[in-house]
């Protein structure tokens, strides 16, 4: 026998009810099995639907059955004197174990609290309870729990239910372990609220610290809508993304989804889309963000430099050395300028060879040029790769932006672009600061090269042909193709008014084009008129002569107009092939030898005169320079060069020609001096295909 406390006080309360008068209410309640016997006789005197189903028998078999055959094999007279003891103490209850069969004939247990009720008649009262049904109930309900504990601890997410009330209800160990910080508070009954506030008090939310009123304020709000999802840093350095559910009858699941990994990787993807992949400086993106955060922290008397440093002839060394020393030389220039800048997070590279450094500053314009300067001097350094020494140098333009005018950070940037292109046609090594001509400098350039674009559209450029003559036979010797626009404003431009604008515009390649395309057709030409052996001298751009399809595409056009390459001569300037020594431009000019191509040096002795290399190259013939010609009759200086060079070449075996020759008194003297071969004004002005039959006409070819 035993006593349970909250079975005696739900008896007792049945008791009370009885006392009141509400028994019968009581007495019909579906839940709870009620019997009821004659405490004199011990005859049964009644029992409810709920107790004919517990005990397995019907009123019927019920009313013919003695207490003592429903409380077990109780002799009679411990049962005499437990009614006694009942009798005495009427708060008592005693428990007995009933076994029975269930309407399909299993034993089942079932517990009956009895009690002695005195009321009219007395009577003994039993409660009785299912014990196996009672503990069937209680293992499913178990098993259920444990069921979810699994599933909710095998989640891979922190998991937590809180209920209407918004206090804890379940959590897993994942869920815990994310909030270490609170993880000793989260009990069942705990607010989220403690549970927010225990965690900010240990600083747990990155997100919270300094601002933690505030914080937590927009977490519960966030909380009470049900916010989709939201993410949480903490403090530990993990992301989380949460989602809360609402779950009938009130409360909330929540699920805590570490994206720790995702938010790394989405940081270090916004972090390269800001660097450049090669020397990890900013690229143009990254720069574009940091001048504007620069241009914030700018205080009175400073202003923003923008240095745009350029490499010069980086292409060079890429063809020459190949590409790893190209990587080489960036790198070892992007340290040279991370170093020489007070914050290495405002040097960016911006194009292949281009870099821009950002400088806050209070000094003069003298002073930041002379640090320019410096990183000039500091580049021009050689360096060695693989044993091989490469030779950098660098251009710089520069501009400034003060405070006032901030929003125009893309004005700076293309002024010192602007003044870059100034440094550049200055010369390797060149360093200039922005001035406001420049801009209109480079609108005037924007238009010329449109109208470039049209003029090409148009076919309003052709070749005029300039003849070159033996002075003293006067016979022809060949003709030089020179390009010429028909502008339909201001008429024939020369070469020298617009060549410049089109290779910086890239637009080079269409010219010589149409150069190589008309002198082949004027070389037919002249065939047919009955010259012998003709001869064209084409002027060929650097740009042209680093094609490696350079002698493919001339020997194109020799075939469509039937011409043999030996009609062709191609002038290359002196400083291209002596300055620029890529291997690229050496292969080629070799290679158009071996085509058959007469290969010839233009504007001889204002380079870096190599006589010596000539032989290198065999370089066929050299044309003079104009500035060595210009008044040579009455220069005794000039005489002595040109009769050097004249009998060098001729030591050598190279033709000579004269340019710019202009009159009688020059070719006199030149002729003196060994040179009979001449072009200038004083024999022919270049003219077009049309008017050459005129002026061949009566002369001899050589
Ligand atoms: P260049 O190759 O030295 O051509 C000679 C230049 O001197 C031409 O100027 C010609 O018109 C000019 N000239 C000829 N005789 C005399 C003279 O007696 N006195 C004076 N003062 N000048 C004379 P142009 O046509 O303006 O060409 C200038 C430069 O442009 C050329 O110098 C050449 O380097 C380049 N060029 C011309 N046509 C072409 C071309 O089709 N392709 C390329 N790549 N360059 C070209
Ligand atoms: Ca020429
Ligand atoms: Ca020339």
């Amino acid at each position: 026998m035993e006593t349970d406390p909250t079975e005696a006080a739900e008896f007792r309360m049945m008791v009370e009810l009885e006392e009141r008068g509400l028994f019968h209410t009581a007495f019909h309640t579906p839940v709870v099995a009620i019997f009821a016997w004659d405490a004199m006789t011990g005859q049964f005197v009644a029992a409810n639907a709920a107790a004919q189903t517990a005990s397995g028998y019907s009123l019927r078999q019920l009313s013919k059955r003695h207490i003592s055959d429903m409380v077990g094999p109780l002799p009679p007279k411990r049962l005499n004197r437990i009614v006694a003891r009942l009798k005495r103490r009427r708060d008592q209850t005693v428990v007995f174990r009933l076994r029975h069969r269930d309407a399909d004939g299993r034993f089942e247990t079932s517990r009956i609290y009895l009690k002695y009720v005195s009321h009219k008649r007395a009577t003994l009262v039993a409660h009785v309870q299912n014990v196996t049904r009672y503990q069937e109930a209680r293992c499913a309900a178990q098993a259920a729990e444990t069921a979810l504990r699994t599933a909710i601890e095998a989640l891979p997410d922190g998991f937590v239910l809180y209920d209407a009330d918004d206090r804890l209800v379940i959590c897993n160990q994942r869920y815990r372990e994310i909030y270490a910080s609170s993880a000793q508070v989260m009990r069942q009954g705990v607010t989220f609220r403690e549970i927010l506030q225990f965690g900010l008090k240990n600083g747990q939310y990155a997100e919270a610290i300094g601002r933690e009123e505030d914080w937590l304020a927009e977490r519960m709000a966030a909380h009470a809508e049900l916010d989709g999802a939201v993410e949480q840093h903490l403090s530990d350095g993990q992301w989380l993304r949460i989602v809360e559910r609402p779950i009938a009858g009130g409360g909330r699941v929540g699920l805590r989804i570490d994206i720790t990994e995702l938010k790394n990787n989405q940081a270090l993807l916004e972090q390269y889309a800001r660097t450049d992949y090669l020397t990890g400086l900013l690229n143009r993106r990254g720069l574009n963000e940091r001048i504007g955060q620069l241009g914030q922290t700018l205080q009175s008397g400073e202003r923003i430099a923008v240095f745009h440093v350029d490499l010069d002839k980086f292409k060079s060394i890429n063809d020459a050395q190949g590409h790893d020393a190209g990587d080489f030389v960036l790198q070892h220039c992007a340290k040279i300028l991370s170093d020489g800048s007070n914050d290495p997070q405002c040097v960016a590279r911006v194009g292949g060879d281009e870099f821009i450094v950002l400088q806050k500053t209070r000094h003069d314009d003298k002073t930041v040029l002379a640090h320019a300067q410096g990183l000039i001097d500091t580049i021009a350094q050689p360096v060695t790769f693989r044993d091989r020494v490469c030779n950098i140098s660098a251009c710089i333009g520069i501009a400034f932006v003060d405070a006032l005018h901030l929003e125009n950070t893309r004005t700076a940037l293309s002024a010192a672009d602007l003044a870059l292109n100034d440094a550049r046609k200055a010369g390797c090594g060149s360093c200039r600061i922005f001035q406001t001509d420049m801009r209109q400098q480079a609108v005037a350039f924007i238009q010329m090269a449109q109208q470039i674009r049209t003029g090409l559209h148009r076919a309003e450029f052709e070749p005029f042909f300039q003849p070159q003559v033996n002075a003293v036979t006067q016979k022809i010797i060949g003709f030089e193709a020179l390009i010429r626009w028909q502008h339909p404003k201001n008429g024939l431009v020369p070469a020298g008014k617009f060549l410049t604008t089109a290779e910086r515009a890239g637009l080079m390649d269409s010219l010589d084009n149409i150069v190589m395309d008309r002198s082949c057709f004027a070389l037919g030409q002249m065939l047919g008129w009955g010259l012998k052996n003709p001869k064209i001298s084409i002027n060929m751009s650097t740009t042209q002569l680093r094609d490696p399809n350079i002698g493919n595409r001339l020997l194109r056009y020799c075939d469509a107009y039937r011409i043999a390459p030996v009609n062709l001569r191609i002038e290359l300037l002196e400083s291209t092939l002596l300055d620029d020594r890529s291997d690229m431009i050496i292969t080629n000019v070799h290679m158009l030898i071996g085509l058959g191509f007469d290969v010839e040096l233009d504007d001889f002795g204002t380079g870096h005169a190599a006589i010596a290399t000539l032989r290198q190259f065999s370089v066929s013939r050299i044309k003079i320079d104009r500035s060595l010609v210009e008044n040579i009759d009455h220069d005794s200086g000039l005489q002595v060069i040109t009769g050097a060079i004249i009998g060098l070449a001729g030591q050598l075996d190279v033709k000579v020609l004269a340019e710019g020759v202009e009159t009688n008194a020059e070719q006199a003297t030149l002729i003196n001096l060994g040179c009979d071969c001449a072009q200038g004004y004083f024999h022919a002005r270049p003219m077009p295909l049309l008017q050459l039959p005129a002026w061949i006409e009566g002369r001899d070819a050589a």
